[in-house]
């Protein structure tokens, strides 16, 4: 019997058979593509994740041919930008592309001993004393002491063992392109552009690739060529050229946290445990979620007791309910428009020049475990946990 059946070879499934492996686990990994994904999702990673890579010895490998990799000198807090050169704080960030991670995970996984198998649909998935049975499509089964669901924000394990995902989907839609050559968007500017009916986002990744972002309300679809040329019409009152797309998506943010993180054998990890609605954050959560759980999954498989398992959502949940409350305010900071959206972005922008809130949120930023008291917790001990020193001019 397989130790481990891990159902997702995204980011976080593959980070999980590598770690596993690392403890001289056998992890078999499962998923129902024939091949890697090639979509340019994330681009790159931040805070605790690239202190584990730095810890397990693979930054130079992972951020190999890398356009930056160390501390930021400033980083996004949704619109705002936290100013970080002069803050001496441990935050880094590693720009990668998440198909290279992929790869690169899914070569160390192998390395270290784990089986990846593509084309493997897990379709069900029942559970008993000794082990998980999982049942892929072709009535082929397989077996395991453990099963973890890493298979990503729609979770077929996590529906399987009837664990809710509550939360909320944003109103808007965000359009994102990559271009070839240089889009000619006259009076546009790098960065965030704010029109009476959405933003538009004009930033680049690589020589000769531009990306165009356009936010408005509405809900994702298919995009084409020309529905991202209307909608960017739609917002800028303008026909703009665009150049060559090489890639279009539209992206709804969601705000959702698992109820569970287990369920008997069952483990939730990476985006099928949390979605958090604004960018940055989903890898740094997701990759030490499975760094956490195999640590636990390999301690018990080794003769720890059981309650070592319960240890993964008590340390990992309050992390993730941490970032869903930082991320969910950086959306709304990005929601807000006109004059009222702007004060709010200024007064911060004048706040975050203090070095005690830049410190704080470069430690919210970082995954730190900054402790958080949920809402409608005593005032009395948010104040001892919170305190609020006079800011240094
Ligand atoms: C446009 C965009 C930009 C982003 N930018 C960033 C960023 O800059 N920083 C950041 O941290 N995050 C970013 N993200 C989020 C990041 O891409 C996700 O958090 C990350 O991919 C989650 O990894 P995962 O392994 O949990 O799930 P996924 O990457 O979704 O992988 C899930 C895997 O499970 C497989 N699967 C699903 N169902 C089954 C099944 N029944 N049987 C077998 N296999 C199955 C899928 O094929 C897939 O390979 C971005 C996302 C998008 C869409």
């Amino acid at each position: 019997m397989n130790d481990v059946v891990i159902v997702g070879a995204g980011p976080v499934g593959l980070m999980l058979a590598g770690e596993l492996g690392l403890a001289a686990a056998r992890a078999l990994v499962l998923d129902k593509r024939l091949e890697p994904s090639e979509l340019p999702r994330a681009n790159g990673l931040t805070g605790q994740a690239v202190d584990l890579l730095d810890q397990r010895g693979l930054l130079k490998r992972f951020g190999k041919g890398s356009s930056f990799s160390g501390k930021p000198p400033r980083f996004p807090f949704g619109p705002v930008t936290l100013p970080l050169a002069r803050l001496d704080v441990p935050f880094r960030a590693l720009i990668i592309q998440q198909p290279r991670l992929e790869r690169l995970l899914a070569e160390r996984a192998v390395e270290l001993g784990a089986e990846i198998r593509r084309g493997w649909e897990v379709r069900s998935l029942t559970q008993d004393e000794q082990g998980v049975t999982l049942a892929v499509e072709d009535d082929r089964q397989v077996r395991a002491r453990f099963a973890v669901g890493c298979d990503g924000g729609r979770s077929p394990v996590r529906q399987q063992v009837g664990i809710g995902f509550p939360g909320t989907t944003d109103d808007q839609v965000l359009r994102l392109g990559h271009f070839r050559g240089r889009p000619e968007l006259d009076g546009l500017k790098p960065g965030w552009n704010e029109f009476p009916h959405g933003r538009v986002l004009l930033t680049s990744l690589r020589r000769g690739v531009h990306v165009v972002g356009v936010r408005e309300k509405g809900e994702a679809g298919p995009v084409t060529a020309d529905g991202f040329r209307a909608a960017l019409r739609r917002v800028t009152g303008r026909d703009l050229p665009l150049g060559e797309p090489i890639w279009l998506t539209a992206t709804v943010a969601q705000a959702r946290l698992a109820e569970r993180y287990r369920a008997g054998r069952v483990f939730l990890a990476g985006d099928a445990a949390h979605l958090f609605p604004a960018g940055g954050s989903a890898l740094n959560v997701g990759l030490t979620d499975a760094a956490e759980l195999a640590a636990k999954l390999a301690a018990h498989l080794a003769g720890a007791p059981a309650r070592v398992l319960d240890a993964y959502e008590s340390e990992r949940r309050p992390l993730a309910e941490r970032t869903l409350a930082h991320t969910r305010a950086q959306a709304a900071l990005e929601r807000l428009s006109g004059e009222d959206g702007a004060a709010l972005r200024d007064l911060l922008t004048e706040v975050f020049a203090y070095e005690e809130p830049a410190r704080h949120l470069a430690a919210l930023l970082h995954g730190s475990r900054t402790p958080y008291v949920p809402p409608g917790a005593a005032g009395q001990r948010r104040r001892r946990r919170f305190p609020l020193r006079a800011s240094r001019a």
